[in-house]
């Protein structure tokens, strides 16, 4: 029987017929863990990743690592060496990012409901706050003046138009995300009567986009609103964020993005940028796209179970690790996350099987009647392109499982 792999599949090399994490194979490193489940990072995958976007996109344009899609420390570290910022969603990502030794100049924070307390974290800490609402402004002046330090801001704005075929939209329309294009003139008008650091504009307007043409629209109109907007500003706009949104693939039929074309149109960006804005850094904020594909999430085999002709692997892990694989995270149609049993890469003997977690609800779904080598207990399933909003978005608790174990390779 003949199958293809995931492209993301693909990444890890099958030595003896087991793939290899980090250039381990997998039996060793789950020994070398020492218990399953666990999520593995490969460090070369995001080396290689980076290479590649280094490669194509402009010199000129900054790359930020947007920490929400996974804030282990050790990750988190390590892609502090590779990108030019982090971006942060909380106050105590802010931490982790702090720690990983980052000039705090290229740390920014997104989010709605900051709190007094994260906002002067922020300050103290001499990082950007992306506002997003008139609150903050009056809050992040408070505080300023309290600490004796001038708070750095950008304006996060929700834009008039969305990205089109985004996975999840976070801009256009009503939403809770940044101030609404219309009311920023009067946002920036207060932030320089309050005596804030203005220091330009952020354009985030959605997530998991596969769509070149999508993509590069969004970017055209989000650099087009901040020049726009520039015409308000109480001092020169020195950073204009254009947000991310790359997507990767997961489901059948699903196409990794061609950066060459979104790295040619950036280039014309670039120069109109630079044109408009003297001073401006253009900043790219990825997530998903940068640590996505670099990780794999590993489960052990505990039963093998036959319900009227139907096989079902239950593992020793489940969505309590791995919201996203299951289908519940954002997932409208449930469809399966690329999934392999990885130390059987060679068999030729395959079935379909399902793969089940421990939880005692029908969601506890990790692939659905899926060709796989056919698996014994003690055998190892691995899920490929976990490396983001896998462990730090699932509801660990929920069972009273032990956790799984995050290591980077
Ligand atoms: C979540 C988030 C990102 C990262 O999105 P990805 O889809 O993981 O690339 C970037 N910027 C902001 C403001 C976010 O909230």
């Amino acid at each position: 029987m003949s199958y293809s792999r995931h492209s993301a599949a693909t990444r890890y090399a099958v030595v003896d017929g087991e793939i290899s994490v980090g250039g381990i194979r997998l039996s060793r490193l789950a020994a070398r863990v020492g218990r399953t489940p666990f999520y593995a990072y490969d460090r070369s995958l995001l080396v290689a990743r980076m290479a590649e976007l280094r490669a194509l996109l402009p010199t000129t344009l900054s790359l930020h690592y947007a920490m929400k899609a996974n804030p282990m420390p050790a990750v988190v570290g390590f892609m502090a060496g590779l990108v030019d910022g982090l971006d942060v969603a909380s106050g105590g990502e802010l931490l982790v990012a702090l720690d990983t030794g980052t000039d705090p100049r290229q740390i920014s924070f997104a989010g709605p409901g900051k709190s007094e307390v994260e906002l002067m974290q922020s300050v103290a800490a001499g990082i950007l706050v992306n506002v997003e609402s008139r609150r903050e402004l009056r809050l992040l002046a408070e505080v300023g003046s309290r600490l004796g330090l001038t708070p750095r801001v950008a304006i996060r704005v929700n834009p008039d138009f969305e990205l089109k075929s985004s996975g999840m939209r976070m801009g256009g329309g009503a939403k809770q995300f940044g101030i609404d294009a219309e009311a920023v003139p009067d946002a920036l008008a207060e932030c320089a009567q309050l005596g804030l650091g203005f220091e330009g504009f952020h354009i985030f307007s959605g997530s998991q986009n596969l769509r070149v043409e999508a993509i590069t629209e969004a970017q055209t109109k989000a650099l087009a609103l901040a020049i726009r907007l520039a015409q308000n500003a109480p001092s020169p706009v020195r950073t204009v964020n254009l947000g991310g949104g790359f997507g990767i693939p997961y489901f059948p039929g699903e196409q990794a993005i061609d950066l060459a074309p979104i790295g040619e149109h950036l280039r014309g960006l670039v120069v109109d940028a630079a044109a408009a804005l003297p001073h401006v850094e253009l900043v790219l904020e990825l997530g998903r796209f940068l640590v996505g594909e670099a990780g794999v999430y590993v489960a052990r085999v505990l039963d093998r179970k036959v319900s009227r002709g139907e096989v079902f692997l239950v593992i020793d892990g489940g969505l309590h690790h791995h919201l996203s694989a299951s289908g519940n995270f954002g997932q409208v149609i449930r469809k399966n996350y690329p999934v392999e049993i990885g130390n059987r890469m060679g068999d030729v003997q395959r079935e379909i099987a399902s793969v089940v977690g421990p939880l005692c609800t029908p969601l506890d779904l990790l692939a659905d009647r899926m060709e796989l080598a056919v698996a014994q207990p003690g055998d190892l399933v691995v899920v490929y392109q976990s490396g983001a909003y896998g462990h730090s978005s699932s509801p660990t608790r929920f069972l009273s499982h032990p956790d799984a174990i995050q290591v980077l390779v």
